[in-house]
């Protein structure tokens, strides 16, 4: 496995494996993700535009019922 595989493996991982809302998003995160062409600025504003206007944490789901513990952060 190159250096490069091993690299996006951890990323991969490290997206895939939820640990809190401020992991989730670490810039590194979010710029591993549009490396890997998952999300663009564009896609990330609207996306969390349309969270927002749902009431919606960055999980998409209702803060109160999000098992990240959403509801407790601001
Ligand atoms: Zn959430």
């Amino acid at each position: 496995m190159s250096a490069q595989q091993k690299r996006l493996e951890a990323a991969r991982e490290a997206l895939h494996t939820p640990i809190s809302v401020q992991e989730a998003h670490r810039p590194e995160a979010i710029e591993i993700a549009k490396q890997l062409g998952w999300a663009t600025d564009e896609e990330l504003a609207e996306s969390q535009r349309q969270m927002d206007e749902a009431g919606c944490c960055t999980h998409g789901i209702d803060p109160d019922c999000c098992p990240m513990g959403c509801d407790g952060i601001e």
